[in-house]
């Protein structure tokens, strides 16, 4: 074990990935990739039998498209990644963990080699692809200390900027923000009570398929039509041309953050155009996405309790509120200027790396310098039996923006005399049908106490821990025994799947 022991924080993004250490000064700053870039694309090529993260791998989906991971993201907590790559598929959890396994081997050029992080997850992600997450970093040789929401981190840095909380630990605002994250993948809003050094979640919503790709989607879309209405093909059949199409469109996007127009160049099959959109028509054909985040922030603030007037800062992070019309239309729902002081594609990682700092500290016997409270955004249920329609049915334990950490029990019968074992579906989601929730997974509780009476009640509680992971107790009415149980999920990874892949990966070895 090294003495020296350093806080990293990683913001493993749907587009773009940061890391964060801490100086001597206790100060997040960011650490430079290889290529000398602040943040670093989450896209991975597969080129033979190497695999290569970043900015090379996006150049390469102009010309070898099929070989290309990007958005892995959007696809934790599904079994595998939906497109084969060099014949194979692979589990998103590895993929995110090629994406770990370059950052780190960048950062500890620069800080030395290291174990512990913090790793970010969109507030809005549901307990599974939280559990992906940490598996991901396990994968890629991490000690995967916590994990933390996006808006949360960016609040505290914020917070740190602000001086809210100085190194002495004193701190003395007392401020409700609300963070408005768009990204290159997914869109979070949380409401936040910075109350002295806490940092309160009130309420958190968001949509993990609704970000910046989506507005890039239209502009391919606009030049596609453009260019089947001039020569009756279609440029985004050919997944190398759709990539370069992608590249322009993107670029363009930015241009169109600065400038009033743009125009984005297609060739295919020996046809070119080259289509000019100005900023106005982008707005047009993207509003109903806008319009979809505002109505999401609307509801937020419900949730909260909260009217605008209550707010007293909006934080914008992620790259693509640098589109001015994210500015106007927050500036239109609050009726203030949105706030633009912390750096919208670091302020992630440096939250994430203030984290870590508490979390070390913590670990050394050393007093935490800030509190993080946080809410669960999907509401937990399990599913049981509906008495009338005898249909399976999500029965709630914990409505959604409950502060964590929270134990919610609930009280199962055995059916029959002499029962070993009982089966309990999890489920989070707000649907009333478990089919449209997302499927946690089958706690199996076994070993019950031989010859149980039937209708012998079983205790089982549900805790959501902080950070939004969830674990279950299990215990049988009259007897202070906690039994063996555990959660057979559903598209996670096994032990020993998790332990081959990190070998494979990072060449890390196994813990424990
Ligand atoms: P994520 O965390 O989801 O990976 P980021 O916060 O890094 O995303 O934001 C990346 C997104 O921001 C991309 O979709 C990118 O196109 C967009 N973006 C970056 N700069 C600009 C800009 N100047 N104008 C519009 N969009 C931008
Ligand atoms: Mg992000």
């Amino acid at each position: 074990m090294d003495n020296r022991e350093i806080a990293v924080g990683i913001d493993l993004g749907t587009t773009f990935s940061a890391v964060a250490h801490l100086d001597d000064l206790g100060r997040p700053q960011t650490l430079i990739n290889a290529e000398g870039d602040k943040i670093t694309p989450s896209v991975i090529l597969f080129e033979g039998a190497d695999v290569v993260v970043g900015k090379e791998a996006v150049k390469a989906m102009a010309t070898e498209m099929e070989q290309v991971a990007d958005c892995a993201k959007r696809d934790l907590g599904n079994r595998m990644f939906h497109k084969v790559l060099g014949g194979r598929q692979y589990p998103p959890e590895a993929l995110q963990a090629w994406i770990l396994n370059k950052l780190r081997t960048d950062s500890e050029r620069q800080i030395g080699p290291f174990r512990k992080v913090v790793i970010t997850v969109p507030a809005y992600f549901d307990e599974v692809r939280r559990k992906a997450t940490q598996d991901a970093g396990y994968i890629a040789g991490f000690n995967v200390l916590d994990i933390i929401n996006e808006p949360t981190a960016a609040a505290v840095a914020f917070g740190f900027q602000q001086g809210f909380l100085r190194v002495d630990g004193t701190a003395t605002a007392d401020q409700k923000i609300l963070v408005y994250d768009l990204g290159g993948g997914t869109f979070d809003v949380t409401v936040m009570q910075i109350r002295g050094n806490e940092y309160i979640a009130l309420a958190t919503d968001g949509d993990v398929q609704l970000g910046g790709r989506d507005w890039d989607q239209r502009l391919v879309d606009f030049v596609a039509e453009e260019f089947i209405r001039k020569f009756g093909m279609d440029p985004r059949e050919d997944p190398n041309t759709f990539g370069r199409l992608w590249r322009e469109a993107e670029d363009a996007k930015r241009t169109l953050s600065a400038r009033q127009k743009a125009s984005i160049a297609c060739d295919y099959k020996a046809q070119a155009i080259r289509v000019e959109v100005t900023r106005d028509q982008f707005c047009e054909f993207t509003q109903d996405l806008l319009d979809r985040t505002a109505f999401t922030t609307r509801q937020t603030l419900q949730a909260a309790g909260l009217e605008w007037t209550d707010i007293d800062r909006v934080l914008m992070v992620g790259g693509s509120t640098r589109m001015p019309a994210v500015f106007e239309m927050l500036k239109g729902l609050s009726g203030k200027d949105p706030d633009c002081s912390v750096s919208p594609d670091e302020a992630v990682a440096h939250g994430a790396a203030l984290h870590a700092g508490i979390l070390l500290a913590r670990q050394q016997g050393k007093p935490s310098r800030f509190k993080i409270k946080n809410v669960n955004s999907h509401s937990l249920g399990v599913v049981a039996t509906d008495a009338r329609t005898k249909r399976p049915r999500n029965a709630i334990l914990v409505p959604r923006n409950t502060p964590l950490p929270v134990t919610a029990k609930r009280v199962f019968k055995t059916q029959k005399a002499n029962q070993k074992s009982i089966l309990v579906a999890i489920v989070e989601g707000e649907s009333a049908s478990p089919d449209d929730c997302s499927q946690i997974g089958k706690c199996s509780v076994r070993h019950l106490p031989k010859n149980l009476p039937a209708q012998t009640p079983i205790e089982v509680s549900f805790r959501y821990q902080e950070n939004g992971r969830l674990t279950v107790v299990v215990q049988v009415a009259g007897t202070d025994k906690q039994l063996r149980h555990e959660i057979t999920r559903e598209n996670s990874m096994t032990q020993d799947q998790l332990d081959s892949w990190r070998q494979y990966i990072s060449n890390v070895p196994v813990e424990g």
